[in-house]
């Protein structure tokens, strides 16, 4: 006999699942079950395993943990279900719940040292001196992307002034990607808000978001982050709070809310977060800019379009770009594969479904690729690499800042 009060579900995840009504829509936005085919995998197959757990006609074990590591925490589905059930957290709880219940394991083990202050900065310089060194690389056939020449947070300036007149002072967040991969995304993403009139202070006691921990269901771990992060950029005194990831301004405005509701500073860090294509949009693109004829097809990163409802700003931009024809995919706001920790734990399924987002690029017509957010960028271009694809794949950021003129 099953111990239902052992296992209780989170009030919160039970009454959402009685929100579902089993209608399937969800399948149509699902990359995991699309590619896959497994109704186990798709929203509402996990909803039915979280509701069979309620009930006590199954033990949560490690087999239903893995179900739900299996997901992008795309949010696609949140956005698409006619019901208005709130995938977004019965995900993210469920995650806590199986970790609480199974036992994190090594995996939570590890998400809590590496994500503890500054142990990544530390495991980053790590791995790749192992690159460098040793020509061994980081992560699994199929991802195992290149680090950076340099880490940002070790080279940039703590400000870079306002190119013409400063209208604003606002705070740089670079983002881990950004920071050990791509620096080319920080550092265009700066040159344009200092050309919109922007001084940039990047304070150097940044940490990770805490997305990657509080996605794995680490919320002490996450929580710490983000404290540091809500005082390090309150101490800045900056008007604003700024980062061309669309990863880390995506759990500033969700995940900060549950990990530091309660924390007095909270607000006062959310109130002063803006989004980047927002605000570039809201300071007014700069007059001068080069023409560079090129068409392009834009990706919306999940955490931009279903985390932040952020669709229009980006192509706003991309349209008013001298030079640019903006065209559109089919799927445009179906995950690329990346979903973080799984491109690595699920490399081959993640490459299936960067595959299909590259093939949907390609069959637009455009010859280039825009995303706003990093993460979608690092996968995007290894999978292109992978299957010598010659499409460039780039930030917004880098195609504004690649037409600054003077
Ligand atoms: S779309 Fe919503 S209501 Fe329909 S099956 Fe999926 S989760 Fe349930
Ligand atoms: S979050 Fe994304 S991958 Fe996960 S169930 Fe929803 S649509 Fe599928």
């Amino acid at each position: 006999m099953i111990d239902i009060q052992k296992y209780k579900l989170p009030f919160f995840v039970t009454q959402e699942l009685e929100k579902c009504s089993n209608c399937g829509l969800c399948h149509s936005v699902c990359p995991v079950y699309q590619l896959s085919g497994l109704e186990t995998l798709s929203a509402r197959g996990k909803i039915n395993l979280l509701k069979a757990v309620e009930t006590g006609q199954l033990e949560p074990g490690k087999i239903s943990r893995k179900i739900f590591d299996r997901c992008l925490l795309c949010y696609a589905c949140k956005t698409v279900c006619p019901s208005g059930v709130d995938t977004e957290n019965i995900w993210t709880e469920a995650r806590q719940y199986f970790a609480r219940v199974t036992g994190a394991g090594l995996k939570g083990a590890a998400v809590r040292t590496a994500f503890k202050a500054d142990n990544l900065k530390k495991a980053a310089h790590a791995a790749k001196s192992l690159q460098d060194f040793f020509g061994i690389k980081i992560g699994k056939k199929g991802f195992r992307p290149d680090f950076a020449d340099k880490f940002l947070i070790d080279v940039l300036p703590d400000t870079v002034p306002a190119k013409w007149e400063k209208r604003y002072r606002i705070g740089y967040f670079i983002g881990c990607v950004s920071n050990f991969f791509l620096s080319e995304i920080a550092l265009s993403a700066i040159e344009v808000l200092s050309a919109v009139g922007c001084e940039v202070v990047i304070p150097k006691r940044q940490v990770c978001c805490g997305a990657p921990a509080f996605n794995n269901g680490e919320m002490a771990a996450a929580a710490a982050l983000a404290k540091r992060n809500i005082q390090v950029f309150l101490e800045a005194e900056v008007d604003y709070v700024i980062s061309a990831d669309a990863t880390c301004g995506g759990s500033f405005v969700h995940e900060y809310r549950r990990l530091a509701g309660d924390y007095p500073l909270y607000e006062e860090f959310a109130a002063k977060h803006r989004e980047f294509h927002s605000f570039i949009l809201e300071a007014g693109l700069p007059e001068k800019l080069k023409a560079i004829p090129s068409t392009i097809v834009y990706h919306d990163s999940c955490h931009l379009a279903h985390t932040q409802g952020i669709r229009i700003p980006p192509r706003r931009i991309l349209q008013s770009l001298p030079g640019v024809k903006l065209v559109e995919m089919a799927h445009s706001d179906i995950c690329c594969g990346f979903g973080g920790s799984f491109s690595l734990l699920h490399a081959e399924e993640s490459s299936g479904i960067s595959r299909r987002k590259l093939q949907n690029a390609i069959e637009s017509g455009a010859d280039e690729l825009a995303a706003g957010s990093p993460g979608c960028i690092l996968k995007l271009q290894n999978e292109a690499k992978r299957e010598n694809i010659k499409l460039p794949i780039r930030h917004t950021a880098e195609i504004i800042c690649e037409r600054l003129d003077g």
